[in-house]
């Protein structure tokens, strides 16, 4: 058997359409502003790339390339003045920041409402609460993939493989809201085979090149790869892009998305379609007042 293969293309494309559509109504086009400290080559690449994909469909995008030296509380005070300026729809921060900077007292200075990554404590509480809210990008992007391709969520036994509070754990928490019984496995669970062979719905966020083989997944199963692995070519040649799951398991899976052009489209897709939602959310909550 060779699985059936969850492009993220289509999905995210359709995502994009929903929400270009949604942000047509808004009185203007929505603004998302990103933030990003010193050159680290991956957070230039991927703060170009949200940049690209938000101006190709419509949005208002704003990049602060801001020095590595920037102190914490310039970056406070930026955030405050993001926070009050209200053609200012969104606001990201990219990750990682230089270590002089305490991620987390910068990530709970933005004002929820325009939380785009879902990462403030308020959104993460109504996440596990069942709430709506703006919901963590890479997680929220795999069910809108999953059900684009209707893949069945509710009811399935899930198994998430990480719990960061980037992806694992959030993942864990939009299942559960979904009713799938879900498991989450990590660094100290033992025998992970034993617990991946229960999944329907197996979620890999680990970091390890092809971690998950095909003994460990259950004949059938849906795969979902969200690691990013650069790994050298053969003979060392140029760095290639590879999973958590082993390209083997897509013979014993039903269904698996690829590793480029899987899940990593829909995070960006689902990020855009947030900076819609916040100024939606907002422009309501304007006109309440
Ligand atoms: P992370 O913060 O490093 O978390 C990795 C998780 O994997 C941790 O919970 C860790 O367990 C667990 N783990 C490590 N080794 C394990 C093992 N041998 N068996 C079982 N669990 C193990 O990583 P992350 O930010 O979640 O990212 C995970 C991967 O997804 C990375 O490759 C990243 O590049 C990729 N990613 C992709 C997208 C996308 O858009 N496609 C978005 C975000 C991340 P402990 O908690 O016990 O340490």
């Amino acid at each position: 058997m060779t699985a059936r293969l969850l492009r993220g293309g289509p999905a995210a494309d359709a995502l994009l359409a929903e929400a270009t559509a949604r942000a047509a109504r808004l009185p203007a086009p929505p603004q998302l502003v990103m933030l990003r400290l010193g050159e680290d080559p991956a957070s230039v690449s991927y703060v170009r790339g949200k940049d690209r994909r938000a101006r190709e469909v419509g949005l208002k995008s704003t990049v602060y390339a801001l020095p590595e030296t920037t102190s914490q509380a310039e970056l406070l005070d930026l955030i405050a003045r993001l926070n009050a300026d209200d053609t200012v729809n969104g606001i990201l921060v990219q990750l990682p920041l230089p270590l002089h900077i305490q991620e987390q007292t910068v990530l709970h200075a933005i004002d929820p409402r325009k939380d785009v990554d879902g990462f403030h404590p308020l959104n993460v509480g109504e996440l596990w609460s069942g709430r709506p809210a703006l919901r963590p990008c890479t997680p929220a992007g795999i069910l809108y993939l999953l059900d684009h391709y209707g893949i069945p969520v509710a009811g399935q036994r899930a198994v998430v493989v990480g719990r960061s509070s980037i992806v694992g754990r959030p993942l864990a928490g939009l299942l559960l809201h979904r009713d799938a019984t879900v498991t989450v496995a990590h660094s100290r669970t033992p025998d992970l085979g034993a617990v991946t062979r229960e999944a329907d719905l197996l979620c890999v966020a680990v970091g390890q090149p092809h971690l998950i083989t095909p003994d460990m997944v259950r004949p059938g199963a849906t795969v979902v790869d969200v690691g990013i692995n650069r790994v050298l070519g053969e003979g060392g040649g140029k760095a290639q892009l590879t999973g958590d799951v082993a390209p083997e398991v897509a013979q014993v899976a039903g269904a698996i998305t690829p590793v480029p052009g899987g899940v990593g489209p829909m995070t960006i897709a689902q990020l855009l379609a947030n900076t819609v939602l916040a100024a939606e959310l907002q422009a309501k909550g304007r006109a309440a007042r």
